[in-house]
């Protein structure tokens, strides 16, 4: 019986052994996901500062122009984007949807079929 006592004394502090590795473990993910946060975070705001200081050199240049060849390209870049993005958010706006009759599903009101079951539209 003393030994069944001592094994089992073994296999506890075994057990708690390994219970402290995994914590000790979990503790470093937790710590290395913090950090991982932590410096997208700091990433995130970084990235938005620049594009802050970016729109506001982008609207004085639209009230001056400097000569500077690389800002008056971007420039342009950024102009031709907005017309882009203003006829994608038109188009989108016309893309209306139905539900399919026979299935449901939200499709298009310009398909012809239903491209979840098939069936025919419009009737
Ligand atoms: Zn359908």
């Amino acid at each position: 019986m003393r030994k069944l006592a001592d094994s089992w004394d073994r296999f506890v502090d075994g057990a708690r052994v390994a219970a402290d590795s995994i914590a000790d473990a979990a503790g470093d993910i937790y710590q290395r996901g913090r950090r991982y946060v932590n410096t997208k975070r700091i990433e995130a705001q970084l990235k938005d500062s620049y594009a802050l200081l970016g729109k506001l050199h982008y609207q004085r240049e639209l009230e001056a122009k400097t000569d500077d060849p690389e800002i008056s390209k971007l420039v342009d870049a950024i102009g031709r984007l907005r017309d882009e993005l203003r006829r994608a958010g038109e188009q989108k706006q016309s893309y209306e949807f139905a539900a399919c009759k026979a299935c449901g599903l939200m499709i298009s009101k310009d398909s012809k079929f239903c491209h979840g079951c098939g069936a025919k539209t419009g009737e």
